[in-house]
């Protein structure tokens, strides 16, 4: 629109050349008509001669009426081109201006750099650039809608900027990141650190906003363009010291968010590994490689079998063995969580199916899963497609989950609920849930962490956490499953505590779909060693199942053969 308008502009100036070569020529005209035609007019008014020729004033009245066209003409042109001047200043400024926050955009950074550079060169000064991304930003998005995110952000760019010198330039390079150049004396990097301080404090005021306050942290990557005692030319360019500040930012998200990290070459390796990881973790999906795996759930008292938890694997044919806490966040990061999560539990249903129906399948769900409002709607469908009964399987969401939006985990849980899936809480005791969450949210099991069950092997502290996580649950009625059982000892602690369900190395690693298939083939709990269904109430199923004392062999007998 601005373009449009600028070229019209610059249309009518062209036009205006005419214009003002017709208006030269109408005062030499005037000049000329004028001096023959005004004193023989004033002559013929004073009765001292004739009046002037007709064709003369005509001329001269024409040349009037010419000279205030033209005159006009030259206004409106004085017009244009100030509009013109305005139109330009918008476009460059939409070129190069971000206009939520007014910083320079991810296009203009590129020369801001340079041009700084050249300034610090005279000045014998290197630079550093910074990057900064907000922590969580989508979190404050999905729990205060845009306007307050956007309204987070003019705030965060304007708090950055009251910390910079004046020779800095800050830009948004996009969403919630910002980066900025600054000139620094080489001798004292210090002065960096000082200044990347000085931000984390700016940080550490909650945001407001029409009532709100919204805490939010930030995570900074720093580099430099000078490098073994001199300005590198090869890390100089922009983008070189983009690409370094983004690798230094990524660590610090790594390690835990609200730091920072100067830029160092080991995490140039880092990234090609991460890179390697994201490409292989899509070839992998194409070509199936990711495989479910299963471990046993064991009731503690009796040590019978219950069920398995579905593990995912993945031998990379260019990495070999990847663990799923490696792989699992890349593919949430890179958005293909859901459709790794969809190839893995189709399978596991196919696989389950060949199990003993009183058999359970516990499938691991990511939160990035739980922000979709149809997650409940699609589970269901998978399960008729599969033709698998909803009461075989348990839904195992971490506590991470309910950090985001409760309102819908809420719903997608009792909507699972209605339909006969059970779901558990996962890891329960690593993530910080509320009581008032845990009381409120209608889970069926919580999972006690392995990390607390490993601790009643420590005479020390014994059982004082995992007393306290089974008490809890019996106070909530909620059963318990506890992880990560991995000998005698902490069975038998287990076992005085009560009737829990167990799961655990003790018992077995976990194995794939033959692996269990063989288990189970030899225990007689396969599908096909169960009794014919009889077309009568399940309740009466029930019963004539205990009656004929079906072949209920041991979990610890099956892991033993
Ligand atoms: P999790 O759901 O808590 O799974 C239990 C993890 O503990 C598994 O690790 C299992 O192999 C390990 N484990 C079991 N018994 C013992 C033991 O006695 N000692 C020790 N030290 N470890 C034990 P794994 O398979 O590496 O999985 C790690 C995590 O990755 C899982 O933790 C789960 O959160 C996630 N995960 C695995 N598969 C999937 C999946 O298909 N989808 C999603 N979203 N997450 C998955
Ligand atoms: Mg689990
Ligand atoms: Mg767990």
């Amino acid at each position: 629109m601005a373009k449009t308008k600028t070229d019209n502009a610059i249309g009518s100036a062209e036009r205006d050349l005419v214009a003002l070569g017709l208006a030269i020529a109408a005062i030499i005209l005037f000049v000329a008509t004028g001096s023959s035609v005004v004193p023989a007019a004033i002559n013929s008014l004073l009765g001292n001669g004739s009046s002037p020729d007709n064709l003369l004033v005509s001329a001269l009245l024409l040349n009037i009426v010419l000279i205030i066209f033209c005159w006009r003409r030259y206004r409106d042109l004085q017009s244009e081109i100030e509009e013109r001047r305005r139109a330009e200043e918008r476009a460059r400024e939409l070129a190069e201006i971000d206009p939520l926050t007014g910083c320079l955009n991810r296009r203009s950074m590129a020369g801001a750099t340079s041009a700084l550079q050249e300034f610090a060169k005279t000045r014998g000064l290197a630079i550093a650039y910074i990057m900064i991304d907000l922590d969580n930003f989508k979190q404050i998005n999905d729990m205060h809608g845009h306007s307050i995110g956007d309204a987070v952000l003019v705030q965060m760019a304007s708090r950055i900027r009251n910390q910079l010198p004046k020779e800095a330039r800050l830009a948004r390079l996009g969403g919630d990141e910002f980066a900025f150049v600054t000139p620094y004396d080489p001798v004292s990097r210090e002065r960096v650190d000082d200044l990347v301080v000085r931000l984390f404090e700016s940080m550490a005021v909650p945001f407001e906003h029409n009532g709100i306050s919204i805490d939010a942290t930030i995570s900074i990557g720093v580099t430099s363009d000078y490098e073994d005692n001199c300005i590198d030319p090869d890390v100089a360019t922009s983008d070189a010291l983009m690409q370094r500040a983004d690798m230094a930012m990524y660590q610090s998200k790594k390690e835990g968010k609200n730091r920072y990290f100067w830029f160092e070459p080991s995490m140039e390796d880092e990234l090609r590994f991460r890179h390697e990881l994201e490409s292989g973790i899509r070839r992998g999906l194409v070509n199936s490689e990711f495989v479910p795996y299963y471990e046993q759930q064991v009731d503690i008292e009796s040590g019978e079998l219950v069920g398995f938890e579905m593990l995912a694997r993945w031998h990379s044919p260019t990495m070999g063995k990847v663990s799923p806490e490696i792989f699992i966040p890349v593919a949430e990061d890179i958005g293909v969580i859901t459709e790794l999560s969809d190839q893995l539990m189709s399978q596991a249903f196919i696989d389950a199916r060949e199990w003993h129906e009183e058999l359970t399948l516990s499938i691991n769900i990511s939160p990035v899963q739980l922000r979709d409002p149809w997650f409940a709607q699609k589970i269901l469908k998978a399960l008729t497609e599969h033709n698998f009964p909803p009461h075989r399987l348990e839904i195992e969401i971490t506590e991470s989950c309910l950090h985001e939006n409760i309102g819908m985990v809420r719903s997608i849980i009792t909507s699972l609920r209605n339909q006969g899936v059970r779901v558990s809480l996962d890891d329960f005791g690593t993530g910080y849930s509320s009581l008032e969450q845990l009381r409120t949210l209608p889970f069926d099991r919580l999972k006690i962490d392995r990390s607390f069950v490993g601790e009643l092997r420590n005479p020390s502290t014994k059982s004082r956490i995992v007393d306290a996580i089974v008490s809890l649950g019996r106070g909530l009625e909620l059963p318990i499953t506890a992880e990560g059982i991995e000998d005698e000892e902490i069975l038998d602690a287990l076992k005085k505590m009560g009737k829990l369900k167990g799961q655990g190395y003790y018992y077995g690693q976990p194995e794939n779909a033959e692996e269990v298939a063989r288990r189970l083939k030899s225990a007689g709990r396969l599908a096909r060693d169960q009794a014919p269904e009889l077309p009568i109430a399940r309740e009466s199923v029930e019963e004539e199942e205990e009656h004929h004392e079906l072949p209920q062999p041991s979990g610890k007998r099956i892991v033993n053969e």
